[in-house]
């Protein structure tokens, strides 16, 4: 399988090449070359390897998925890595994706019992596994830098704890993450993990990454490379749940299902189009924002407009709390029937400049529901609460806030003919201020987070300086 850009770079590349990069040479997005198509008899195999989520079932459909994209590492180290990564112990059950069901036909899909209860640690984990093993095979080093407001870090960090050949540099907004966050990724004792608390905001973070990835002698002299939501081998492993999702919710192949995507940088829900691409009976993929509906206002009008900081709310579902949607350009590429030149003039220095494109009276606009199933719905603060709160009273079912999202987006759209599911993506105790807000209770606390609050924590606090980053890294990577 080869990879190419989403902005027509002649280059194709293997999966292993692309694993340690990120955006490909001319800024684009790695995508394959096609999506490999699983037929009737094919996806009824996978079914009986999933076995209904017995112990191993889900370790063995990954391993069957990633092999169609991955053909530069061998089986049987390809089987080891997934054996190693979906297991019981890390997942805390045996069908490490299970569905709970709220109504008749409608789901919700568990993707937030890994180690830092939201869904991001499905793929995180798998990566950490993948790094170190092609490092090891290569005899490199890498130093991955990252800024997170939450989720994003404390997945990687705990990905990569011990692995050998990386280090994580962790920046994050100096008191703005809630005391559970921090406690989850503060705690960690691992040498190879370093935090760094940014006195700013999380753009400050950010902007220190991107000088740093800028700083191309620094970049190359020490290594630095990033895990962020761009990554293909994140998307793929994301893919994964979708297949374990249907074979869940249906009895047999002929089925179709609908799924709802809470979505901030389009990472997840653009999984499930991979997934419905390859040929998964997928009727709709519907995506749920919160007040930040740069993807709710482009599958409504084809208009796609990246807001200015000052437009980018702070809500009560903050891992959706996006100003442009990084992996929605692959989307847009197979829309445009893959023609990178158009990609490149859409998303390249037309939309720094303009901020915006529209796509509203392109034929191909009416493709994204028609011939790729999309939908979109948006949520509020308010939303969520009445949303936290009916699914507690009906079901007894506390849900996060950004799962609370999902569920009132398919709620909307859902027309009971089909099974819908909606991707939890966190367990509430990571939000426990809206969950008390809504509930006037605290949500359930797994017992491995007893306490979690008053462990000692390792942590170095700088100002938003570039250049004192760069120090801390060098004095800390030899
Ligand atoms: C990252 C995240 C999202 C958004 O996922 P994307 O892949 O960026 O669309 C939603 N919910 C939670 C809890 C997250 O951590």
């Amino acid at each position: 399988m080869q990879y190419l850009s989403t902005r027509g770079h002649p280059d194709r590349k293997r999966f292993c090449e692309i694993l340690l990069e990120g955006l490909a040479p001319d800024g684009g997005l790695y995508l394959p070359e096609s999506y490999p198509q699983v037929d009737a008899a094919m996806l009824a195999q996978w079914r009986a390897v999933f076995n209904e989520g017995k112990p191993g079932g889900y370790a063995a459909l990954a391993f069957e998925v990633l092999s169609l994209y991955i053909d530069d590492i061998p089986a049987a180290d390809l089987k080891a890595l997934c054996d190693k990564t979906y297991t019981e112990a890390v997942y805390g059950n045996a069908a490490i994706v299970p569905l709970k069901q709220l109504d008749d036909g409608f789901y919700l899909e568990a993707l937030s019992n890994g180690p830092t209860l939201a869904f991001k640690d499905m793929a995180m984990q798998l990566l950490g596994n993948l790094f170190e093993y092609e490092l090891g095979r290569r005899g490199e080093e890498l130093n991955i830098l990252g800024a997170t407001s939450g989720d994003t870090g404390s997945a990687a960090e705990y990905a990569m704890r011990g692995k050998k050949g990386v280090r994580v540099f962790m920046l994050s907004p100096h008191g703005r993450m809630s005391p559970f966050q921090q406690a989850q990724m503060f705690s960690l004792m691992d040498e190879n993990i370093h935090n760094i608390a940014i006195e700013g905001v999380f753009d400050d973070c950010q902007d220190i990454v991107k000088n740093v990835s800028n700083d191309l002698a620094f970049k190359r002299s020490h290594k630095i490379g990033t895990v962020n939501s761009i990554n293909w081998a994140r998307l793929l492993a994301q893919v994964v749940y979708y297949f374990a999702g249907y074979f869940q919710a249906t009895a047999k192949d002929s089925q179709k299902v609908s799924f709802t995507v809470p979505s901030g940088n389009f990472g997840n829900v653009c999984a499930g189009h991979v997934a419905r691409q390859m040929g998964l009976p997928i009727e709709q993929l519907v995506v749920a924002t919160n007040e930040n509906d740069v993807l709710d206002e482009f599958f409504r009008t084809g208009v796609y407009r990246v807001r200015a900081s000052a437009d980018t709310h702070e809500t009560s579902s903050p891992s959706m709390d996006i100003s442009k949607a990084s992996n929605f350009e692959r989307f847009v590429f197979d829309l445009l029937g893959r023609d990178g030149a158009r990609v490149k003039a859409l998303f390249g220095e037309a939309l720094s400049k303009a901020g915006r494109f529209d796509l509203g009276s392109d034929p191909a606009f009416a493709d994204a529901a028609a011939r790729y199933g999309f939908i979109s719905g948006k949520s509020t603060h308010a939303d969520r609460l009445a949303t936290i709160k009916a699914t507690d009273a009906e079901h007894g079912v506390v849900i996060d806030t950004h799962t609370a999202d999902g569920v009132k987006v398919a709620r909307e759209v859902w027309n009971r003919k089909l099974p819908m599911i909606v991707l939890e993506t966190a367990l509430p105790i990571k939000f426990a201020e809206t969950i008390v807000e809504a509930l006037g209770r605290e949500p359930d606390r797994p017992a491995k987070f007893d306490g979690i609050e008053a462990l000692p924590k390792r942590v170095k606090v700088m100002p938003a300086d570039t250049a004192l980053v760069q120090r801390y890294v060098t004095e800390h990577c030899a």
